[in-house]
């Protein structure tokens, strides 16, 4: 009789752990419990049992029963929760693992603009914005680049109309700013600048941050200083620096500057063209016939003014010697920084 009792609770068991529904559950539970089910056929057998052995086995099926209405009642309450739930799709297994988002990062040229404007906002300039459509004046005339100036050559210009063109440099924003504001000004002005060339170092759009100060007493070895730790700060500490004599329109004097090569530290290899040094950034004191064109007394204050392309810096930084890669949008190529 008690192993009777034992089959018919392991039976019971395995069946309401694979009832998947709960209509199935009431059935085993008429099954097993009900009026006419197993356990109760067998407790009313009981009076045929010798007397010693009545209470054991009555003992034993009351705690069977007790165990297979707990389990059903869990059960029951485990279908329910299933239920209740978002809808289960056929063939959907929740256990499997997510899938992988691909988190998005800057681009390299956005990093490295920022990094240049931290650079120099750490030394107390602010950023200036300005328009990327120009007009004629404040891209060349008030840069002291007349009309038929043969600077106009160095930059191949989108024109827009005979007065408005796509900015080739982002000095205009030196007028605009000086037009607004009296000395003391510590500026730069970061943007997109446009000039018809494209080859393995040309884009027709690139990035420059030009700079700007004026106030008293400002010379060129203020210049001098702050690009070199410029310099120094976005290459190495002991990055070698070279100051060239150069010509700007709106520089006297200018300078174009070197650093020391990045490759191949000074001695000498393919992309510094064997000379050891590379040109990051032209620069000069601002020209007095500029300071007219603003209403600023070139007599009373001085000023420095410098530009440096981004790509030509991300470029050296990464050592990549195509300047297209930066805008072919390649994943492969931009997931590597
Ligand atoms: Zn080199």
């Amino acid at each position: 009789m008690e192993n009777q009792l034992r089959d018919i609770e392991k039976e019971a068991m395995e069946a309401i752990e694979k009832a998947s529904d709960p209509k199935s559950l009431e059935g085993l539970k008429i099954k097993f419990l009900g009026r006419k089910g197993r356990l109760t056929s067998i407790l009313k057998s009981l009076g045929g049992l010798p007397k010693e052995q009545r209470p054991i086995v009555g003992k034993l099926s009351n705690e069977i029963k007790a165990r297979i209405e707990k389990a059903i009642g869990e059960r029951m309450e485990a279908l329910k929760g299933l239920a209740s739930g978002p809808e289960l799709i056929k063939g959907f297994d929740p256990s499997l693992p997510g899938r992988r988002l691909h988190l998005g990062h800057l681009h390299p040229i956005t990093k490295i603009l920022n990094e240049v404007c931290h650079v120099f906002e750490k030394m107390g300039f602010s950023v200036a914005q300005g328009p990327e459509i120009e007009l004629d004046f404040y891209n060349f005339e008030a840069l002291n680049i007349p009309p038929d100036h043969p600077a106009r050559d160095m930059q191949d210009t989108f024109y827009v109309d005979d007065k408005v063109l796509l900015r080739t440099h982002t000095s205009p924003i030196q007028i605009r700013t000086m037009e607004k504001m009296a000395p003391p000004i510590r500026i730069i002005a970061p943007g997109k600048v446009y000039r018809c060339d494209s080859d393995v170092t040309h884009t027709p759009m690139f990035h420059q941050v030009e700079g700007l100060m004026v106030d008293k007493e400002v010379s060129f070895s203020h210049l001098k200083g702050i690009l070199t730790h410029f310099a120094q700060e976005i290459f190495d500490r002991d990055t070698a620096v070279r100051f060239r004599p150069s010509f700007f329109p709106f520089t006297e004097p200018s300078a174009e500057i070197d650093i020391q090569c990045v490759m191949c530290r000074g001695k000498g290899c393919r992309v510094c063209s064997q000379t050891g040094w590379i040109e990051v950034l032209g620069a000069g004191l601002v020209h007095p016939a500029v300071f007219r064109y603003v209403d600023i007394d070139p007599q009373q204050y001085s000023g420095f003014a410098f530009g440096l392309g981004i790509e030509r810096i991300a470029m050296l930084r990464y050592g990549i010697d195509d300047i297209r890669l930066f805008y072919d949008n390649d994943l492969r190529f931009l997931k590597q920084f």
